[in-house]
C-alpha cells in the first residue's frame, strides 16, 4: 500500500515536470497543484512553488536545460496558500531572489495561519478522499513548508519587470490577495486558485471558482470573476487541475454555469477517480 502511494506519487510528479504547456511556459506540480516556470530569453521567472517535495523536478527540468538555479530571476505568487509555497522559501534563500506577492497575502505568506487547513478540509477529514488528499499532501510536506521571510508587493494592473513580464490582476476571495497572472503576447493567463479545472475535495472536473468555503469569501471570489471580463487570453493555466484552452470567455461561462459552489452537478462536469 505505502509502496503503491508512493509509486503512484513518482509518477504524477515525472508527469508533470516541466512539460511545456504555452510558448516558454512550464509546468509543474503533481496530480493535486501546479505550478509555472515562464522563460525569456533563457531567463526563468518561477509561479508558485507546490510542495517541498517538488524540488527536484526543478533541479532536474534545469540540468537537462543545461541551466543552473541562477536562471531564476524571479519568483511570483498568486496567492498566500501553502500548497503553492511548498519549494518558494528554499528557492528564494537559493537564488537571493526576493518573492513577489500581492500586499494582501503578504501576512499569510510570511506565515500567518499558513499551515492552518481551510474549515471545509478540516470538516471533512473523515472522508475517504478527503483524508486521502491530506495523507498525500503531508507526504508532500504540505505541513512543514516554511513561511516566506522578504517580500516584493505588486498592486493591481502592474505589469511585472520579471522574465515574460506578467501583469497582476487582482482576483481577490479565494484569500485576500488572490490574483491572476496576465501574459499577453503568449496568450496565456495564469489563474491560481482564482478559476481552477479541479476540485481538489471531490476530485471533480470542470472551470470553476474554487468550492464554496474553500475560499475566505465565496462571494468575493465569484464577484472576482468580473475582473477577467474583457480578457481574451486562450489558455489558462489553474493552481488545480489541467490547462484549459478555450479561452477565459468561454471558461468565464464555464464557471458560471457550475455557480458558487460545486456540490450540484452541472452539465459538462465529470468525475474521476481519486
Ligand atoms: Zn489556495
Amino acid at each position: 500500500m505505502e509502496a503503491a502511494g508512493e509509486r503512484c506519487f513518482q509518477m504524477q510528479r515525472l508527469r508533470q515536470a516541466g512539460i511545456e504547456v504555452a510558448r516558454g511556459v512550464f509546468r509543474f506540480g503533481d496530480g493535486h497543484v501546479n505550478w509555472y516556470v515562464i522563460e525569456q530569453e533563457g531567463a526563468l521567472t518561477v509561479v508558485d512553488g507546490g510542495m517541498p517535495s517538488h524540488w527536484p523536478a526543478l533541479m532536474d527540468w534545469l540540468t537537462k536545460r543545461g541551466q543552473g538555479l541562477d536562471a531564476v530571476r524571479a519568483i511570483v505568487l498568486t496567492h498566500g496558500h501553502a500548497d503553492h509555497l511548498g519549494i518558494v522559501r528554499r528557492l528564494s534563500d537559493a537564488t537571493g531572489r526576493p518573492v513577489s506577492i500581492h500586499p494582501d497575502d503578504e501576512a499569510l505568506a510570511k506565515g500567518a495561519r499558513l499551515h492552518t487547513p481551510p474549515r471545509r478540509i478540516r470538516r471533512n477529514l473523515w472522508k475517504p478522499h478527503v483524508f486521502a488528499l491530506n495523507l498525500n499532501w503531508a507526504r508532500a510536506g504540505l505541513f512543514t513548508v516554511p513561511p516566506i521571510l522578504h517580500a516584493e508587493c505588486y498592486t493591481d494592473g502592474q505589469r511585472l519587470d520579471v522574465p515574460g513580464s506578467p501583469r497582476a490582476i487582482h482576483t481577490p476571495g479565494h484569500t485576500p490577495g488572490s490574483s491572476c497572472l496576465l501574459l499577453a503576447d503568449r496568450d496565456v493567463l495564469i489563474t491560481g486558485d482564482a478559476l481552477v479545472t479541479l476540485d481538489v475535495v471531490t476530485g471533480r472536473r470542470g472551470l470553476g471558482i474554487m468550492p464554496g468555503t474553500l475560499n475566505d469569501d465565496p462571494e468575493q471570489a465569484w464577484d472576482s470573476l468580473t475582473a477577467l471580463a474583457g480578457i481574451t487570453a486562450t489558455t489558462l493555466l489553474p493552481g488545480h487541475g489541467e490547462p484549459y484552452a478555450e479561452g477565459v470567455p468561454t471558461a468565464l461561462a464555464a464557471a458560471r454555469r457550475h455557480g458558487i459552489d460545486w456540490r450540484t452537478p452541472a452539465a459538462g462536469a465529470h468525475g474521476h477517480t481519486h
